[in-house]
């Protein structure tokens, strides 16, 4: 993971948000090569959703919305996660985050009987004091095998801070065994406060006046400003169910615990289709569209081998839920979620029918019923994917260096085509070589209108390709000196088509993953590149 962020710093992918005043936990920002590759992302995402079917429709709700709407969709009151805190570091985690530990658990207890005196709690009973004033109480979990003292150390530190005299020895006047316990904070084993519900939506107000009536939040997730206008976009697209409606845009989650780099950001973005569908047809939508989107990540480059599918146990689904699949990737720092696949059943619907007092119904012709529609939700985090994405094409090996014969590594981004942010790099093979750069040129200004391409001249021409290997350029055309005195050998083109000697007007063709190396007509670049990227 280390290559990774250092990697995306290094060549403008990724950088810490604010960075010049110490960043700001939980916030990023994508530079030039990684603002291409999240939008080559969505774009890919919204051309499967809106172009590709005939079933899905285009929609950009506002990030602010009444507060009405997150009173009736239930966030207002349960969005949050439980929140524990560290006794000792004060640092705040998910209770649910926590990782079970089994160990020996050493319990502290002072006494504290006057300003600036404290006695064990032998003492403090043998005189006598036992209720008044409180006692200081504290717990420290020991793995197997550890010392006393480190206990010891946790507990002084502690003590410390609470203003227990130095002179004082810290002695634990009880211990205790447990298995997988989530009490304890698994960095340094002190003690965790009891969980607390912690909201995880961001408040401001609208308006000048921050008074309760003009509260309202950054929205967590897309999805809600596509229940609130189902009637209006199924009004005006004229769809019959089941059809859905596609949106991308940033949520904001005020995250206890920001951490593995973008992963779990406190501002991110998603792709989100509110799939609706006829009632009892749920557990066959949410099958198709767990191979759809497998399918889908399976063409931007992440195979199906490396996705887990998480049948989501019923007491871990929220409560509206009828059914959920999460697709999990194989991160370097563990598998974690990608997209969750749920079916909301029509809690959505029904609870901003009820909140606004406005019909959202559907009215099926066929039948002549009036009825809720059923939702089905694949909902995808851009980030994590974009993340998903680095840490599938990093890749290193070791290869001569073309000019030296030197061994050295070779650090390439093995990204499909369609996602790359650069498709080609153009390169004269000898920057002061006129002929050559005039050619150059040429194809990049014709190539340029069509994708997204480099020009590079600097350098020789084998490092010129490893910089396009690193940020995952998967072809690289050489204007050499064949283009200009025709082609030394026969050969087939990358297009099929045959070269023969002597031909002028060819480049040489470089594959970034195998390296391999062909000639091709500069006349077929345009179309080859494009049915590539496409
Ligand atoms: P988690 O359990 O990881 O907090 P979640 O189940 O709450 O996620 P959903 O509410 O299902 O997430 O949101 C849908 C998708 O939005 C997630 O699969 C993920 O890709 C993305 N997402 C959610 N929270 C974050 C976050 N804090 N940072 C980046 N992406 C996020």
């Amino acid at each position: 993971m280390d290559k990774i962020v250092a990697l995306c710093k290094r060549r403008g992918f990724i950088f810490q948000s604010s960075e010049i005043y110490g960043g700001l936990n939980g916030a990023w920002d994508y530079g030039p090569l990684g603002v291409e590759l999240k939008r080559n992302l969505k774009d890919f995402w919204w051309k499967s959703m809106t172009q590709l079917r005939d079933d899905i429709v285009g929609f950009d709700g506002s990030i602010l919305m009444n507060r009405a709407v997150w009173k009736a969709s239930g966030h207002e009151a349960t969005f949050s996660d439980p929140l524990v805190e560290c006794l000792l570091t004060k640092k705040r985690y998910r209770a649910d985050q926590i990782e079970p530990q089994s160990g020996t658990v050493y319990h502290y207890w002072y006494q504290r009987i006057g300003k600036g005196m404290w006695n064990s709690f032998s003492t403090a009973l043998a005189a006598g004091v036992t209720t008044t004033p409180s006692p200081v109480e504290f717990a420290v979990l020991v793995h197997k095998g550890k010392p006393e003292a480190s206990a010891n150390k946790v507990a002084r530190q502690y003590y410390d801070q609470a203003g227990l005299p130095a002179e004082f020895e810290i002695k634990p006047t009880k211990f205790e065994q447990v298995e997988n316990s989530t009490a304890f904070n698994p960095e340094n084993g002190a003690q965790l406060s009891e969980p607390r519900v912690f909201n995880l939506m961001l408040k401001t107000y609208i308006g000048a006046v921050e008074s309760e009536d003009a509260i309202t939040y950054l929205r967590p997730e897309t999805a809600q400003a596509m229940f609130v206008q189902f009637k209006n976009v199924l009004d005006v697209s004229q769809k019959k169910l089941p059809f859905g409606i596609a949106q991308i845009g940033k949520a904001f989650r005020n995250e206890i615990n920001p951490r593995n780099f973008t992963f779990r950001s406190r501002e991110f973005e998603q792709m989100e289709l509110e799939f609706f569908i006829k009632p009892g047809t749920g557990p066959e939508w949410l099958d198709k569209w767990l191979e759809e989107r497998l399918a889908w990540y399976e063409s931007i480059g992440i195979p199906r081998a490396k996705i887990h599918v998480l049948t989501v146990p019923e007491k871990d689904r929220a409560f509206y839920s009828q059914g959920t699949y999460d697709l999990e990737y194989e991160f370097p720092f563990g598998i974690q979620e990608l997209e969750g696949i749920a079916h909301r059943g029509n809690y959505d619907l029904t609870q901003h029918q009820n909140a606004s007092g406005k019909p959202l119904e559907y009215f099926d012709e066929e039948t002549k019923t009036k009825y809720l529609a059923e939702v089905v939700e694949p909902s995808a985090g851009v980030d994590r994917t974009v993340l998903a994405l680095l840490c599938e094409g990093y890749d290193e090996e070791t290869i001569k260096d073309e000019e030296s014969g030197k061994e050295e590594t070779r650090v390439v981004l093995r990204f499909a085509p369609r996602i790359a942010p650069i498709k080609a790099a153009v390169f004269p093979l000898l920057k002061n070589k006129p002929e050559l750069v005039a050619i150059a040129k040429d194809i990049y200004k014709t190539l340029q209108p069509l994708l997204k391409v480099a020009y590079a001249d600097s350098a020789a021409i084998g490092r010129r390709y490893r910089r396009m290997d690193e940020v995952g350029t998967p072809f690289g055309i050489t204007i050499d000196f064949d283009t200009l005195e025709g082609a030394k050998e026969a050969s087939t083109s990358a297009t099929g088509k045959p070269i023969e000697v002597g031909q002028k007007d060819t480049v040489t063709l470089r594959h970034r993953d195998s390296m391999k190396q062909e000639r091709i007509a500069i006349a077929d670049l345009p179309a080859y590149l494009l049915s590539k990227v496409i």
